[in-house]
C-alpha cells in the first residue's frame, strides 16, 4: 500500500490547517520526539501521532501490546491541533435520520458507542493526569421554527433508547442558552477538551511504559504477508510488526479501499479572554440544527470558540484564502444572536475534515484478513470516534468481542 500521497510530498506537509490554531499558541512547543534512525520491530506499528494514534497506542500498551508510533509531522500537528474539541456523542446525522439509513439497531449502537466514549475519555484523562477535559452540558437549538418538530422527535427517540435528553421550547430555553431560540435539546453527556494537550499528555504517559514515538518520520509504504507487515519510511528505515494501524486522519483519503470520504474546509476563531464572563449558562457547548452548523464553546480563560461555515474542500490554498471572510461571517453570526456581546477575534484558523454518507466513521481492516487497520474518525465528533476505534482494534487484536466492531465497516 502506497502512503506517499498526500503526506510524502513536501509541498503538502502542512496542508491540514491554516491560520493560527488557538491551542498551538496556548500550549507552546513540546520537546520533540526524535525521527526514526534505525530499523525497528514491534507488535503493532501505528502510523499517525494525532489523537487517534495516541489513543490506539494507549489502549494497546495498556493491554501489554508493544507499540511504535510514527508521524510525518510533529505529534498532534495534523488535524488534532486545529480541533475545537467539543466532545459530543451526537453523530452529524441525527438519530432519527440514521435509523432510516442503517436501521434502528445499528444507529442506536453507534450513538451508544459515542455516548460511552465521552465517559471513557474522561477516565483516560484522569488516569494520565490531563487537566483540560471538563464536563459540560451540550445544547442543540432549532435554527428555524420548521426544525422544532424534528428536534422534539430526536429528543424523544434518544430518551427512549436510554440516552437521556431534555427538550424545551420558547422562553424555557433561556435557562440553557445566552440567546433566544424557538426550541432546544439538552444533554448532560458532553465535555470540552484541549485535544493537542491531551494527545501530548497521553503520549508522555505511554512513553513511560514503553511506547516508542518517532516524529518527522513519513511512512511511504506498508506491505503485508502471512506473518506480518513491513513499513518503509522516507528516511530509508523499516519497521516490522505483526499488525499496522493507519491513524492517518483525513490524509488517509487517497489510501482507502473505497472512495467513501468527502473532504470539507471548516473555519473557527477564538475571541479575546473574558468574553464568556457575560451570562453563559453552565458554559454549555452550543450548536444548531441548520447545516452547515454554527457551534460555540468557552475556554478556561473565558474566551469563546466559534466554528462552522463549512464548504467543500478543493485545495489548501483555496481553503486558506477564505479564512478571513469566513471568520468575519462567523463573528457576524454570533453578533446576530447576541448583539450585546463584546466580541472580537483574536485567533482565526481553518482546517480540513472528512465526512461520510451516514456520518459514521470507518474502523476496519483493509480487507477481511488484512493485518492493516484503518482508524478514521469523521465529522463533528471525530474525537469520540477515535476512542471507539482504539477500543475496537484493541479488542479484535486480543480476540475479545467488541459490540461495536461490525458498525463501522467499509462494506456497511
Ligand atoms: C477546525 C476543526 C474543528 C474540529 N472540531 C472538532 C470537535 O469540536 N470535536 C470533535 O470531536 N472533532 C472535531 N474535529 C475533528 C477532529 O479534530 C479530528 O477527528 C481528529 O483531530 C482526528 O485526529 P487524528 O489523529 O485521526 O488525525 P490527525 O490529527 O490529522 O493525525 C493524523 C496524523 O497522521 C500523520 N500521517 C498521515 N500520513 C502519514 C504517513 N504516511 N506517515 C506518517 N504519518 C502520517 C499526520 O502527520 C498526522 O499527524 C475538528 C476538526 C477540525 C479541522
Amino acid at each position: 500500500m502506497d502512503l506517499r500521497r498526500p503526506v510524502g510530498s513536501e509541498e503538502n506537509r502542512y496542508d491540514l490547517h491554516g491560520g493560527v490554531p488557538f491551542w498551538l499558541v496556548r500550549n507552546g512547543i513540546e520537546p520533540p520526539h526524535a525521527p526514526l534512525d534505525a530499523d525497528v520491530k514491534a507488535d503493532v506499528a501505528v502510523v499517525g501521532g494525532g489523537i487517534t494514534g495516541a489513543l490506539c497506542a494507549h489502549h494497546l500498551s495498556e493491554a501489554g501490546i508493544e507499540c511504535v508510533v510514527l508521524d510525518a509531522r510533529g505529534a498532534g500537528l495534523g488535524s488534532t491541533c486545529a480541533s475545537t474539541a467539543l466532545l459530543q456523542y451526537e453523530i452529524d446525522t441525527p438519530l432519527h435520520e440514521l435509523t432510516q439509513l442503517v436501521g434502528t439497531t445499528h444507529a442506536v449502537r453507534s450513538y451508544r458507542a459515542c455516548w460511552d466514549a465521552i465517559d471513557e475519555l474522561q477516565a483516560i484523562a484522569k488516569r494520565v493526569g490531563h487537566r483540560g477535559l471538563e464536563r459540560r452540558p451540550s445544547v442543540q437549538y432549532a435554527s428555524r421554527h420548521r426544525h422544532v418538530e424534528d428536534l422534539r422527535k430526536e429528543a424523544l427517540l434518544r430518551s427512549v433508547h436510554g440516552m437521556m435528553t431534555t427538550f424545551e421550547q420558547g422562553s424555557g430555553c433561556r435557562a440553557w442558552l445566552p440567546f433566544d431560540v424557538p426550541a432546544a435539546l439538552r444533554t448532560e453527556q458532553a465535555a470540552e477538551m484541549d485535544a493537542w494537550r491531551f494527545t501530548h499528555d497521553l503520549q508522555r504517559f505511554d512513553r513511560e511504559r514503553g511506547v516508542r514515538i518517532f516524529e518527522r518520520t513519513p511512512v511511504l509504504s506498508v506491505e503485508e504477508n502471512s506473518v506480518g507487515v513491513l513499513l518503509r519510511t522516507k528516511g530509508g528505515y523499516s519497521v516490522r510488526a505483526k499488525q499496522c494501524i493507519l491513524a492517518t486522519g483525513y490524509e488517509a483519503h487517497g489510501t482507502l479501499p473505497k472512495d467513501v470520504v468527502r473532504l470539507h474546509s471548516t473555519y473557527a476563531f477564538a475571541s479575546g479572554p473574558g468574553t464568556s464572563k457575560q451570562p453563559w449558562p453552565e458554559r454549555a457547548l452550543i450548536w444548531e440544527t441548520a447545516r452547515p452548523y454554527l457551534y460555540l464553546r468557552t475556554t478556561p480563560d473565558e474566551r469563546l470558540i466559534v466554528g462552522g461555515r463549512d464548504v467543500p474542500f478543493r485545495a489548501p490554498a483555496m481553503r486558506d484564502a477564505l479564512l478571513d471572510r469566513k471568520c468575519e461571517a462567523l463573528l457576524k453570526d454570533v453578533r446576530r444572536l447576541m448583539p450585546e456581546l463584546d466580541l472580537d477575534r483574536e485567533f482565526s484558523w481553518c482546517g480540513t475534515f472528512g465526512s461520510t454518507k451516514d456520518g459514521l466513521p470507518y474502523i476496519d481492516r483493509a480487507s477481511k484478513r488484512s493485518r492493516i487497520w484503518f482508524a478514521l474518525g469523521m465529522g463533528g465528533n471525530g474525537i469520540a470516534f477515535s476512542v471507539v476505534a482504539a477500543g475496537i482494534i484493541r479488542d479484535t487484536m486480543l480476540g475479545v468481542r467488541n459490540p461495536s466492531s461490525s458498525l463501522f465497516r467499509f462494506d456497511r
